[in-house]
Order: structure tokens, then sequence, then C-alpha cells
């Protein structure tokens, strides 16, 4: 298994690709696909596009890949509407609305070698998730090293954070956490580090 992380867009966001067995997930593709592409070998295989959330510096970059790879696109249903709409996901000028077709988590998700667990973690966005895989856990924006996500925007909920961070909370603290924005951590790390824990 190897992540390979990519830093891209005005924000500095996390792209991240998970690869096992040559199949390749890509987690939140942020933008320039062309970029993204180069980190993938001709003989690794991209099967899935999964999406932390629905702001524009988390997706820029899904419907070209969806398109070049022909691979499905999966998000939780309640930040549907962010990728449908620029004014709620943010992209301003760029107005990203995703024309691929998107499909939504379950609790669990099997892609090829990948069987992954979806954890419904709302508060930045009413659909965050973390994505669990073995003792990785990808957090986009609702947790990061030593901080959390903002609850400002549209339909975020800071009542709806602290419940997913008690969730989280329960967590093995041996899972590497790997966030939307900046560095790496571990969940032990948090637990002791981070003042919203
Ligand atoms: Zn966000």
């Amino acid at each position: 298994m190897e992540v390979r992380t990519i830093v891209l867009g005005l924000f500095q966001t996390n792209t991240y690709l998970l690869v096992e067995e040559n199949e390749v997930v890509i987690i939140d593709p942020v933008s320039k696909a062309e970029r993204i592409q180069t980190k993938i070998q001709g003989h690794e295989k991209v099967i899935g596009i999964l999406l932390t959330h629905g702001h524009f510096d988390h997706i820029g970059a899904v419907d070209d890949l969806a398109e070049l790879y022909q691979c499905p696109v999966f998000l939780h249903y309640e930040d549907y509407e962010l990728t449908q709409d620029p004014q709620k996901n943010y992209s301003q000028t760029k107005k990203i609305k995703l024309k691929s077709k998107l499909s939504f988590f379950d609790d669990q998700l099997q892609l090829g070698h990948f069987i992954f667990t979806i954890h419904h973690t709302p508060g930045h966005t009413p659909g965050s998730v973390c994505i669990e895989y073995k003792d990785l856990l990808f957090t986009g924006d609702t947790l990061f090293k030593e901080s959390v996500g903002r609850t400002d925007l549209y339909r975020g909920n800071p009542q709806e954070l602290k419940q997913s961070l008690r969730q989280i909370a329960k967590m093995d603290p041996l899972m590497k956490i790997y966030p939307g924005h900046e560095a790496q951590s571990s969940l032990a790390h948090e637990f002791k580090n981070n003042p919203y824990f």
C-alpha cells in the first residue's frame, strides 16, 4: 500500500492517491487533472474517485479524471447540492458544477481490492465524511493536525462538528490521519494535542 500526496490550488489542498496492487483510488482531486495524472504510472488502473466533501477546492478535477479513467465518483448525498451550485461550493469565477455521474456512499464501499469504511462526520459541511482504509483515515476538512475545519460556511454547523469529533474520539488512536489541508498526523497525537478533543 502506498499513499501519494499532491498539494494543489489556491488553498493548498491535498489530493491523495491510494495505491494497492496496481489499483489507484483518487481522494479529493483538487484541480489540474494533468498534474494528478503524472503521478499515476502506466501499469496502474484508477478504479474510483472518492470525495470527503463538496467544496470547490476538493472537486475541481473530478469531471476530467472521471472521463479520462471512466471510473465511478462517490460522495455523501448530503453534499450533492454543493457539487451542483458554484455559490454553495464557493468556486467563484471557476463556477464548478460537476457533470459526472455521482454515486452516494453507504457505510461500506468495496472497490477492487479496497474495502472502505465511510464515517459520516458533518459539521464543516452536511455531507463531510472521514474515509477509513486499514489504519488510514482521510479526514477531509473535518479534522486537521491540531485543528478542525471551519463551520461558518454554507450549512456548516458547530454542534454537528462537535458530535462528529466525539465519534472520531472513539476510534483507534493508532490510526494515521490524512487531512484535506496541511500535514498528516495520528489520532493519538490529536487526542493529546488538538484543543478540539
Ligand atoms: Zn472544505
